[in-house]
Parts: C-alpha cells; structure tokens; sequence
C-alpha cells in the first residue's frame, strides 16, 4: 500500500477521471521505490558523496532538505548517511555541530519510507534524547526536512499529562524522546506498538548511556524488537563493549570522522583559561559580563541552586545586558520559553546548568563561560560546542581556581583540547563583593538562595570522582562564602553514601563526637569586628521554628544531588515555607547562650489527648502530617440533633415504661423480625436483578470488542479513509513551519506541549472524531458514534 500522498496531490485534469489519474501514480509511485531501492543497493559507501542531491533519497526528502537549505553534507553525513541507508548499525563520532542531527534524521526518514511505512504500520523509529530541550530540537529539524512526507511524528518528553500523550502515541511512525518518560509509556499505554520497531537511535549516546540514565534505558530496550537498525551518535563517542552488547548491535560501523583530527574541539574556536580562586570568579564574571554587553554568552555552572543565586543577584546589580538563567527544575513551559528567548536574542547572558551542556543549537553564540568546573573533559567538550558551530567562529573561557587548574589541564590535553592561559585585565576588573553583601544583608532569602547555592556546590566538588582535580580541602570555601555576600560558610556535614540514613537516626548529640563519619568542610567562625546580624543570630539557632526545616536543611541535606537531566520537573522551592503548623516559640529559649547548649522540648496542648512533647526532629515533622496527629487525638463520637437542634447520642436507651406500653417483648420481637425480614426479601429481589443486568452487560461488551478484533482490517481501511480525505493531526506533511506560509486549507496541529485550548475551539468536531477512533468502544451507542465519524 503506498502512503498517501498529502500535500503532494496534483490536481486531477480535465479529461482523464480522477480514478485514473490516481492508478497512474500509484504505479508511479511503485516503480520511484523500486529505483530508489535499487539505487541504494549499488550505493558505494565509500565514495566521497559532496551533495545531497548526489544520494539515493527520496523526493519527499530531497524537497525538505532543499526548501531547509541544506545542499552540502557535513564530513560525518557524507560517511554515515550511506551506511545507514543500508540498514547498517552506526557508531557516529563527530565533533560538536558538524551535523549530527541529519546523519541520523536522513536515513531515518529514508529507511521508513523505503520500506512503504504507513501510519498503520505503528511506531517505526525511536529516537532518544538526555535532555527534552535537545528532542524539542531535534524534533523541529525533523519537521523541518520532512515537511513533504506523511509519516508522523511525535514528541514524548514529559511536563504535560500522561493520558495526553497517551492519546497520540498509538498513531506515531516517529517518535523523539527522553529515557525517563518514554518508559513511563511502555509500561503504561496499552495502545503503543512498539513491535514493529525498525530503528532506534540515541543522540548524545554516551550520555545517555551513562549511569543516570542506564536504568532506563535497559529496561527501554528490553521492550524494543532485537532486529532493528541502531544508531548512536556523540561528540564524545565511546566504543565501550559493555554498552554494545546492552544495546544489542550487530557488527556496526564505526564513523569517526575527526579522529585523526589534531583537537577534539572545532578549529574555529579559541579557547582559553583563567586562573581565579573562588572567592573572586563572581567578581571576575561580572567584570566579564559588563565588558562584553554586546555579546551572546553562556555561563555554566554546577548546579541549579548556583544558578539561581547567581542570576537572582547579578539582576539586581543591572550589569546592562539582558540576562536568563535555566535549569532542570524550572517548569517545562517557563524552560521553553526561555530557550526560545535565548536562541532569537542576539546579545544576552543566560547562566545554566549543564541541561543546555548537550547538543543545543543556539544560534550565533559568541561566549560560553565554565564558571564552575565541568566535571570531566567531556563535559568541557560538550558545553564549549554551544558555540563555533557548522564553521562559525566562537570563543570559550574557563575558570579555574588553583588548586584546579593542574588536573584540570592534564585531562584537557589528553582528550586533545588545545587551551591557552589568558589573564583578566586589571584595570577593568570591578569587585561587586560589598554589593553582594548588602544586599544578602537587606534581602534574607537571597541569602538563603546564596546559603543553598554555597552548600549545592560544595556538595558538588565533594562528590567529584576525578580527586586529581577537585580537593575539597583546597579551596578557599569561607573566602567563596564570603564573596557571595555571606556572613559566614554554612557548616555542611558529607555523610558517605548509605550511611547516611544510620547516621540521620543517630541522636545529634552523639553524631557531633563523631568525626569519622563526617568531613567538616568550612565552619562558623565569627571574625573580630564583623557585622552580625539578627538573621545571623537566626541562622544559628537550633530550635526554632519556622525556618528550622529549612536550616536543617542547609546543614544536612543528606539526599545526594540530583542530576541536572531535563527530567527532573518540581518546582525545587515548593518547600519554602511550607510547614503548616508552627509550633509556639518559647520567648526564653530565643538566648543565644541557652539555644547554643542543645535542642530545647516543647510541650504543646490542645492537639491531642495529652500534651504532646517535641524534642526532636522527628516529633517536630510529626506536627506536620495530619495523619499521625490524628492518632494522638480522642476518637470522635457520633452524635445527631433533634428537632430543637440539641444534640443526642446515635443511640440512646428509652425510657422503660414507654417500651412496656407498646406490649410484651415477645410480641415486639416478632413484629421486628417480620418486618426485618420483609425488607430483606425486597432488597433480595433488587439486587439480583441488578446482577442479571450487569452479566448482560458484561457479555454484551465481550461480544462486541470480539467481534472488533475480527473487523480489525475493516477497521484501518476505514481510517484510511480518513486519512485520505486530509487527515490534518498526525502528518507531517501538513506541518508548515516557522516563518512559512501555511496552505489556506491545512491547519497546523499544535505539537503537543503547546495549549490545546484554540485547537479545540476551532476544530472541535475532527478532535472528537479522532478521539473517538483512538477508544475501544464499549457499547453500540460507541460503536455507531465511531462509524458515522469515520464515514463522515
Ligand atoms: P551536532 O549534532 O553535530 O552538534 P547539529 O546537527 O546540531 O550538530 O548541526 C549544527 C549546525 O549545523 C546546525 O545549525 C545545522 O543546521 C547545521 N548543519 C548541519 N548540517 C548541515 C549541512 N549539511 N549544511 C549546512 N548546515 C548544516
Ligand atoms: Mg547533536
């Protein structure tokens, strides 16, 4: 069955009937595929193919790439396009923005259509991406060269319902992906088939291969057919057996196209170091920032946390460059958006995570900046590859504090990073160190962003597996703290891996004599002469009350980071403020003195039975469930109120002389049981009655979806139908683009993480048609509905 042809349909002529001229293409059509597939059975691999136009593809796609202006394959498209087209497994090597994204988009579409894919054949390739920013865009260039084909195509990254999503996965050829949520859908959607499977491939496959992800994964490919194409492109590529036979792959090819190259990095841009100890880089960044307001920059840094601050702060300092910031956490929508500004602003600063590290292609990026450390050399790699990408120009700086800089340079020379050391101009360089400190002064929850932001990268250096670049004890953490406007380093306890749950239950009063268990990283000690606050004196205390959550948790946040990978979605600051009950303080124990020798109980009444005592930590969350504190109260009494409104027991003793007059007790058994047993034979009959209807209806459903499975192939012919009379949700054919005219009749399905709300205002009828397709119907009124909106 060949596809049809959407959008590509020309008008039948006058003479000839329409039946005609649409065996005619039909047979066109035939004899394309046999050449194309002839063709790509002679392709020579090896040949050095300089163009587009040069390749066995298809028209569809030769029309994408063409209107796309694309003409000239990358090195990596012109080595791994032809292997892939011959169903050969890849292992795609090649330096940041040389164009990995169509050496594997091509053969994708290519393969597909090859083999007549149709939208009833069901999921045909799966491509994963770490981050949902990378498969957003890896799912616009898709649309892009793929406008005139009619496979479609799907995003499923999360940030949107599940049943949403769920709704469209059955109708996918295509799918881009991330690990987290597309297992979400093998194990929950019913409807997705993923049998049929033909390719899988993974962009940044290293990543995703590496541990956050390898659970996922696995289990992702547990549920994929092993006969399938598999492709998996990076800039960093590994050829790690172990992940090779978890993925299956037979015999692949491996493309490395710069290889031999001198560098690792593209030879358009320059890159350099500086040395900065800590307490100076935001310092040193500013004076960065306010000499480049000109220019497109990004700053990495190591966690959220340490993105917030420094954004929070920097924007009330008004350097005089717009600035964004962006992070695993943020909300999908707010994320987006702020990618979407970033890419269209030509000068403007965003700080970020290493969320952006991996395959983004903002366009015209001047600066990227590692204000903190990348953990390893390929990450370096990946995030320097935000700019110089496809032959422009780009320039990348890296801060190093000293006791970094020797390692760091070590592993930097032995992946072939050629980095030249380059010294901040003094007369430039502007402290903004008094600044900061006014304004934590002036501003508590800046200083309580800068107080997590401090302890999140401490964290972070602590936990770094290369020890010859990060020592924790080399830093210059109170001079850090202190640059970042606080009155002190936050005392900060590592607990190794799974102790730490023996030592969370651990009274603290033996914990503090327990220094092997512990690195102290930096502690309180007030310096003479410094200025100290009553927020000072409040972050010190040990029992109070509202924010003594908080607190704790800025000393003993004992659950490990979690990695920046686009899947995490909360909202991290929910917890602010967010215990529900405060306990009373006890206005004498607010003295320093007193609070400094250990946690003081609290009694409060009036919760439960008995006054409940809070002395620890545990007792104090207990205020916060509603739960536990409904065991610790009395249990409640029914009572019912008469018609003066007073209230009675639900059961109350009568009065003995007005039972006696309404005869014997004998008597009045027997009248209770008759008439008890009456009630209960009517009751009898309802519920049997109820019970015959319910198997009826039970059969009839069975019958119905039996015989649904019988019509299966009526079924799809009927939704063939459908599509041919311009089915507008699912083909791509029918995806205009950005910046292009829409045809007047083809409307442009929203993608997925857009609001639905106009689609369904303009469009109400076709979404519920199609609605109704997709449900199993369960009783005739369905299955009629579904007929005459599938012949509609
Ligand atoms: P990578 O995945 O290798 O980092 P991308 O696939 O993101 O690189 O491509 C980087 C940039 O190069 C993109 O802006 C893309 O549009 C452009 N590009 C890719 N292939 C070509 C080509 N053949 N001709 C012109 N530009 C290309
Ligand atoms: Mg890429």
């Amino acid at each position: 069955m060949a596809p049809p042809t959407i959008g590509r349909k020309s008008k039948p002529s006058g003479r000839g009937g329409k039946n005609d001229v649409r065996s005619l293409k039909r047979k066109r059509d035939v004899e394309d595929h046999i050449k194309l597939q002839k063709a790509v059975e002679e392709l020579d691999p090896k040949a050095e193919t300089k163009s587009f136009s040069d390749l066995p593809l298809s028209e569809p796609t030769s029309k994408g790439l063409e209107a796309s202006h694309f003409k000239t394959l990358t090195d990596i498209q012109s080595k791994s396009i032809p292997l892939a087209l011959k169903g050969k497994d890849i292992l795609g090597a090649a330096k940041t923005g040389s164009g990995k994204t169509l050496a594997f988009l091509v053969p994708v579409l290519e393969n597909l259509y090859r083999q007549k894919w149709t939208e009833f054949d069901g999921l045909g390739a799966l491509i994963i991406s770490p981050t949902r920013e990378l498969a957003i865009q890896i799912f616009e260039v898709l649309r892009k060269i793929g406008r005139y084909h009619t496979f479609s195509a799907g995003l499923v990254i999360g940030g949107r319902s599940l049943q949403e999503e769920q709704e469209r996965l059955g109708r996918m050829n295509i799918l881009v992906c991330t690990p987290g949520r597309m297992l979400q859908h093998m194990d929950q959607t019913a409807a997705f088939e993923i049998d049929n499977l033909q390719m899988l491939v993974m962009d940044e496959a290293d990543r995703i291969m590496d541990m956050g992800f390898s659970k996922a994964v696995d289990a992702i490919v547990e549920h994929l057919p092993k006969q399938r194409q598999t492709m998996l492109f990076s800039a960093t590529q590994t050829k790690k057996v172990s992940d090779l036979a978890r993925l299956s792959l037979r015999d692949p090819e491996y493309v490395a196209v710069h290889e031999a190259a001198a560098s690792a990095t593209p030879t358009t841009l320059q890159q350099y170091y500086v040395v900065t100890p800590l307490a100076d880089k935001l310092d040193t960044l500013f004076s960065f920032i306010r000499s480049n307001l000109k220019a497109k920059i990004i700053v990495f840094l190591s966690s959220g946390k340490q993105v917030r601050f420094v954004y929070e702060s920097f924007r009330h300092l008004q350097p005089g460059i717009p600035l964004m910031h962006l992070h695993g956490r943020q909300k999908q929508a707010a994320r987006l958006d702020i990618t979407a500004k970033f890419s269209s602003s030509k000068n403007s600063c965003i700080f970020a995570t290493d969320v952006v590290a991996r395959g983004l292609d903002f366009p015209a990026v001047d600066w990227v900046i590692q204000l903190d450390c990348p953990e390893d050399a390929d990450t370096y790699i990946h995030r320097v590859g935000r700019t110089a990408r496809y032959e422009r120009a780009g320039k990348a700086v890296l801060f190093l504090d000293p006791s970094e800089e020797e390692g760091m340079l070590k592993r930097l020379d032995q992946k072939k990073v050629p980095i030249q050391m380059t010294k901040p101009r003094s007369k430039k360089q502007q402290s903004i160190k008094d600044q900061l400190q006014n304004m934590c002064f002036q501003d508590p929850e800046l200083k309580y962003l800068g107080q997590k932001a401090f302890v999140s990268y401490t964290r972070s250096i602590y936990v770094q597996k290369d020890k010859e670049i990060f020592t924790i004890n080399n830093y210059d953490l109170e001079g850090y703290a202190s640059s970042m406007g606080l009155p002190g380093a936050p005392k900060i306890k590592f607990q190794k891996g799974d102790d730490s749950k023996k030592i969370k239950n651990t009274p603290r009063a033996l914990l503090s004599s327990d220094e092997d268990s512990d690195v102290e990283a930096g502690s309180k000690k007030p310096k003479k002469g410094e200025v100290r606050t009553k927020y000072d004196r409040m972050f010190e205390r040990r029992n109070q009350d509202v924010l003594s959550g908080h607190y704790s948790k800025l000393i003993a946040e004992d659950e490990p980071e979690r990695p920046d990978d686009g899947l995490v979605d909360a909202d991290e600051d929910n917890d602010f403020l967010s215990v529900k009950r405060v306990v009373p303080m006890d206005e004498d124990s607010s003295d320093d003195e007193e609070v400094a020798s250990g946690p003081v109980a609290k009694v409060i009444s009036g919760i439960g039975r008995e006054p409940i005592v809070v002395d620890s930590k545990r007792r104090e969350k207990l205020l916060k469930s509603k739960k536990k504190l409904l065991k610790l109260k009395e249990k409640g009494q029914k009572v019912v109120f008469d018609e003066d409104g007073v209230a009675h027991q639900m059961y109350e003793l009568e009065d003995e002389d007005d039972f006696a007059r309404r005869g014997t007790v004998e008597a009045q058994r027997a009248k209770f049981l008759q008439a008890e047993t009456a009630r209960v034979q009517e009751a009898d009959l309802d519920d049997k009655q109820l019970a015959k209807t319910k198997k009826r209806e039970k059969r009839e459903k069975k019958r119905l979806r039996e015989a649904d499975e019988k019509a299966g192939i009526v079924d799809g012919e009927a939704l063939e139908l459908a599509g041919d009379g311009g089915d507008p949700l699912a083909l791509l054919a029918s995806l205009p683009l950005d910046g292009e005219e829409e045809a007047p009749t083809v409307k442009r399905p929203k993608k997925w993480f857009e609001d639905d709300s106009d689609q369904e205002r303009e469009a109400p009828k076709k979404k519920r048609r199609l609605i109704e397709a997709e449900d199993e119907p369960e009783t005739l009124e369905d299955l009629e509905a579904l007929a005459a909106g599938l012949l509609q």
